[in-house]
């Protein structure tokens, strides 16, 4: 297939998300932003790309709910085409322990975490397996150290929904091997975005450091170079891995 390639940033108007379409864009990919609330964020990130040169476009939608649906119709209206999903919007909540979480807050973390990401791929995979006369293509899903550490006292719950991306990524990557469709994920350690702040902590990124074997807390950017490499022919051979970029956490 000729032309720019179309990468699909679930969660792409802030943090991660945001770091990866602006290196993609100017990696040459054309770019569908997916948010759920922000809408002025994904529209500035949106003309910024445009700026650039590449073809960018927003899709409001909730990708734990039925929205999912809408915002691969928006990719087929605005694109026509899909080469890679960046499986990436993901949400904490409130640091509890296991005894004192509602019914509601698990609901919302699966939801979106885990049943959201697997629905994305669903519809991903629809466009891009040879199987379905597609061209193939990638998906990384975005994980965290937490499917590791599993975050007592913060939220175990979030560490689990994350566990279950990564056996996701390991069952589907073998699932669509031979149907050209590479799927990987990365384990992000602490990063600075926002994210905290939505976990009632806003400063938990810079008071983690002395936890983080680097000192420090990771950028959206240093992520963004993980994935990007993942959608990229220099990882051809690279499905089912997931990899950690954490700072040695
Ligand atoms: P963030 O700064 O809070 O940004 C979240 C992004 O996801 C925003 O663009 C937001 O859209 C969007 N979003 C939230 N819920 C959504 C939903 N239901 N449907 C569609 N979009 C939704 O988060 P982040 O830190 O960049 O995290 C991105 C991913 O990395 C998540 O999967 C997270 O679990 C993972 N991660 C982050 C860290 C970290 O330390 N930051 C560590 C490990 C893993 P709006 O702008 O419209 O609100």
């Amino acid at each position: 297939m000729t032309g720019r390639p179309v990468v699909l940033v679930t969660g792409g108007s802030r943090g991660i998300g945001a770091a990866v379409a602006r290196k993609a864009a100017s990696q040459g990919w054309d770019v569908l932003i997916n948010y759920v609330a922000q809408e002025d964020a994904a529209r500035a990130l949106a003309t910024e790309l445009q700026a650039t040169g590449a073809r960018a476009e927003i899709v409001k939608g909730d990708t734990g709910s039925e929205d999912v649906a809408a915002i691969f119709a928006a990719l087929d209206q605005h694109f026509g085409r899909l080469d890679a999903l960046v499986n990436n919007a993901g949400v904490v909540d409130r640091a509890e322990r296991v005894e004192d979480f509602s019914r509601a807050r698990l609901d919302r973390m699966f939801a979106i975490n885990v049943i959201g990401k697997i629905r994305c791929a669903a519809e991903a995979v629809r466009r891009m397996s040879t199987a379905h006369g597609g061209q193939g293509g990638s998906i990384v899903n975005i994980s965290s150290m937490a499917a590791t550490i599993g975050s007592p006292g913060q939220y175990v719950d979030y560490a689990a929904s994350k566990g279950a991306v990564d056996t996701f990524t390991i069952g589907l990557s073998k699932e669509v091997a031979a149907e050209g469709i590479r799927v990987n994920a990365i384990r992000p350690g602490i990063i600075d975005t926002d994210i905290h702040a939505s976990g009632g902590i806003p400063d938990r990124a810079s008071a983690m450091a002395s936890a983080i074997p680097m000192q420090r807390p990771g950028l959206a950017d240093e992520v963004a170079d993980a994935v990007l490499y993942l959608m990229s022919s220099q990882a051809s051979y690279v499905t089912g891995a997931i990899l950690n970029v954490s700072g040695g956490r």
